[in-house]
C-alpha cells in the first residue's frame, strides 16, 4: 500500500488505490470552468464537491480557503495552488489565502526553518508572491497576525481531537505537528465565522497526501458548536519534480523551479530535466519522444494555458517532428518571460506582505 503522508515529499504515483481506501470521489465537474486547470485532469477527486458546483451554477453564497506553509521560497507547484484560487475566486468564491508561518516553524525541522523569525521572513517573501500573482492583499492573511477569535477557534478545536485519534490518523503524536494541525483547521473553518463570511459551504484546494487534514477537518466541522457547514474539498496533481519520481519540493531545489530562480537557474534546471525523448536524434526523429513521461510537457500541461500549443508540442514530440533541445529552449523562454514579470510584481509587493504578515509598525522598515 502507498503510504499517504502530509508531510512527505515524495510524489504519490499510484491514485488507484486512493480513491476506494479513503472513500474519494473522482472529479467530474469540469464543466464548470473554461480555465486549463480544470480541462486538463489536473483536478484528480473530491469531497463533497457537488456544494460547490451547484452553488457556482446558481450563483449563490460559497467560501474558499487556501494556503501554503512558509516552509520555503514558492515554487511552480506552489503557482498551482494560487492558479487554483484565482479560478475558484473568478467563479464566485468569497476568499481568503493564508499563509502559515507559525505552521511553517513547528511542524518542521530545525534545519529547515529554525525559529519563528526565519519562518516570517519567508512568510512576507511568499505573501509577495500571492500579491504578485494576482491575489488581493485583503484576502491574505498571516497564521501569526490573526484576531483572538482565530486562536480560540484553535484550541476549541484541540478539545475535539484526543491523542488516540491523531495518532490514528497521522501515526505520531509530535506537538509540533499537533499544534499545526488545529491551526491548519481553523483557517479552514474560521472563514464562516460570523466576524468573516458566516456560514456557507466552502471549498479548499489540497494535494492528495493532505487528505488526512481534510477528514479531520470534516469530522471535528461537525462536532464543534458552530453549526459550521461541512467543508468541502478538491484534489489536484502536484506538479513533479523535474527529475523522476520526485515532487517538486523546496526541500530537493535542484528538482524545482523557484519563482525567484534567476534566467540563468531556469536554463540549467530546464536543461537538466527529465524527458521522454529517446537515446539519439535519430532514434527520436524515428519513433517520436513520450510527452506522458516528459517534465517539460508536464510544466506546459500546468501553467501554459494555451491549447493550441499544448496538442502541437503533443503531436510534433509524438511524431519525432520536435526534439527535446528545440522543446527545452521552448520552456526556458516560457518560464523566463514568466518569471521576469513575476520578479518585478513581487519587489512591488515587499512593503504591502510586510504589512500582511509583521503589522502595521513594520511599515516604517
Ligand atoms: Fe518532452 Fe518536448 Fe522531448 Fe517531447 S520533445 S519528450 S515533450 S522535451
Amino acid at each position: 500500500m502507498e503510504n499517504i503522508n502530509a508531510w512527505s515529499s515524495e510524489a504519490i504515483k499510484d491514485y488507484e488505490h486512493i480513491f476506494e481506501e479513503f472513500g474519494l470521489s473522482r472529479f467530474s465537474n469540469t464543466e464548470i470552468s473554461d480555465s486549463h486547470l480544470f480541462r486538463r485532469e489536473i483536478i484528480v477527486a473530491e469531497r463533497d464537491f457537488s456544494k460547490i458546483a451547484e452553488a457556482i451554477k446558481k450563483r449563490q453564497k460559497f467560501l474558499q480557503l487556501t494556503g501554503i506553509a512558509s516552509s520555503g521560497d514558492l515554487h511552480l507547484g506552489h503557482k498551482t495552488d494560487i492558479d487554483f484560487y484565482l479560478e475558484f475566486r473568478r467563479l464566485g468564491a468569497k476568499s481568503r489565502f493564508c499563509i502559515a508561518d507559525i505552521d511553517g516553524y513547528v511542524s518542521r525541522p530545525d534545519s529547515k526553518v529554525p525559529s519563528m523569525k526565519t519562518a516570517k521572513e519567508i512568510a512576507v517573501r511568499n505573501a509577495a508572491d500571492a500579491i504578485a500573482l494576482g491575489i488581493p492583499p485583503s484576502e491574505i492573511y498571516a497564521q501569526s497576525n490573526m484576531p483572538r477569535e482565530y486562536y480560540q477557534l484553535s484550541f476549541e478545536i484541540s478539545k475535539k481531537i484526543t491523542n488516540n485519534m491523531f495518532e490514528a490518523i497521522y501515526g505520531h503524536t509530535d506537538l509540533g505537528k499537533i499544534s499545526s494541525v488545529l491551526l491548519q483547521i481553523a483557517d479552514i473553518l474560521h472563514v464562516q465565522l460570523p466576524q468573516y463570511y458566516g456560514r456557507a459551504p466552502s471549498i479548499t484546494g489540497i494535494g492528495l497526501d493532505q487528505d488526512p487534514h481534510a477528514r479531520l477537518t470534516r469530522d471535528v466541522a461537525r462536532r464543534l458548536d458552530y453549526n459550521f457547514e461541512v467543508p468541502s474539498f478538491f484534489y489536484f496533481r502536484h506538479l513533479s519534480g523535474l527529475k523522476e519520481g520526485s515532487k517538486m519540493s523546496s526541500s530537493a531545489p535542484d528538482t524545482a523551479i523557484f519563482l525567484k530562480d534567476s534566467p540563468e537557474e531556469v536554463e540549467k534546471k530546464i536543461g537538466r530535466a527529465f524527458t521522454g525523448g529517446r537515446e539519439s536524434v535519430e532514434e527520436q526523429r524515428k519513433k517520436g519522444g513520450n510527452p506522458e513521461v516528459c517534465k517539460v510537457y508536464e510544466i506546459f500541461k500546468f501553467h501554459n494555458p494555451d491549447e493550441r500549443f499544448l496538442s502541437q508540442t503533443y503531436s510534433d514530440c509524438r511524431s519525432g517532428k520536435l526534439l527535446c533541445g528545440e522543446c527545452k529552449k521552448n520552456c526556458i523562454e516560457f518560464i523566463k518571460g514568466m518569471l521576469k514579470e513575476h520578479q518585478e510584481k513581487h519587489k512591488q509587493a515587499i512593503p504591502e506582505a510586510k504589512r500582511i504578515v509583521l503589522g502595521s509598525k513594520s511599515l516604517s522598515e
